[in-house]
């Protein structure tokens, strides 16, 4: 986490770990992008947030994306097979403890807009994972879009991910929206994925951060706070708190 929120105040903001990907390239060969046409769309539905229509595949959202960093984090999900076929909104409701896009919606504050018979309801993605490959999503719902919280001006985004060598998938994933203001942090927003039984905003660590310099000591300081309140998964990567370790 630390590196995340480090890497926010460098000049590039992108920042993942994990082999480099070259989208159009597999093995150092060229590979044809899907013809699929973006199938959705980011419709602004204020002057700051937006909403993804049509839960569209994740390389159309990459495409489509003009937020800084964004384009690149989701280039480190899976493979370019993947992200030509597999759809963000797919990722949201199957609610993978180590998926890496719903740490990214956590982070720009996300909500899920979900239809059923009686209606169109809207569950803020923070309460939306409930467990391990459980959401909100009543039987008789289906997700229908992903709407972004507003994002002050100027605010940066980064996603870092200690990637499973063979899947891709988060063993621990921060994705992390920060905003300045006179030098101080003002604005943060942090979804955190691989940690937990389900990805989940870091509040503690979000408040810890609101109102610190962004120094070193205090994002180190702040990321301490990552598993306040949750409880971090033992897997057959390490026991829970070898992942706190690595998380914070
Ligand atoms: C080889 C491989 C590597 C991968 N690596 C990664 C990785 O590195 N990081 C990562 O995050 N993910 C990874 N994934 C997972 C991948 O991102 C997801 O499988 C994908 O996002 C799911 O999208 P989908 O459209 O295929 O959903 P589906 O597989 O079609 O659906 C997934 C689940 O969600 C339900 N669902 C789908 N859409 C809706 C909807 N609109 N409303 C309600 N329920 C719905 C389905 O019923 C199903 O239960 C990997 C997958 C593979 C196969």
């Amino acid at each position: 986490m630390s590196h995340a929120l480090d890497a926010l105040f460098r000049p590039a903001s992108v920042a993942i770990i994990g082999a480099s990907s070259d989208p159009t390239r597999i093995g150092g060969r060229p590979v044809a992008f899907s013809k699929r046409a973006f199938r959705g769309a980011i419709v602004p539905i204020n002057p700051k947030g937006g909403e993804i229509q049509g839960l569209p595949a994740y390389a159309s959202i990459a495409a489509a994306t003009t937020f800084p960093g964004v384009a690149a984090a989701i280039d480190h999900i899976a493979d370019v097979q993947v992200r030509n076929r597999g759809t963000i909104g797919g990722s949201i409701a199957h609610a993978d403890p180590g998926a890496d896009f719903p740490a990214i919606a956590l982070a720009f504050e996300g909500s899920a807009v979900l239809r059923g018979p009686g209606g169109e309801r809207v569950v803020p993605l923070d309460g939306f994972f409930e467990g391990p490959f459980q959401t909100a999503i009543r039987p008789d719902e289906i997700l229908v879009a992903v709407r972004r919280g507003p994002v002050p001006d100027g605010a940066n985004f980064a996603y870092m991910k200690l990637p499973q060598p063979a899947s891709g998938y988060a063993i621990v994933g921060v994705a992390a929206v920060i905003g300045t203001s006179n030098g101080t942090i003002s604005h943060a927003a942090i979804g955190v994925t691989g940690l937990h039984e389900h990805p989940f905003r870091a509040e503690d660590v979000e408040k810890a951060l609101i109102g610190s310099d962004g120094s070193d000591a205090a994002i180190e300081a702040a990321a301490a706070h990552v598993d306040d309140d949750v409880e971090p998964s033992s897997d057959i990567h390490a026991d829970g708190e070898r992942s706190v370790l690595r998380t914070a």
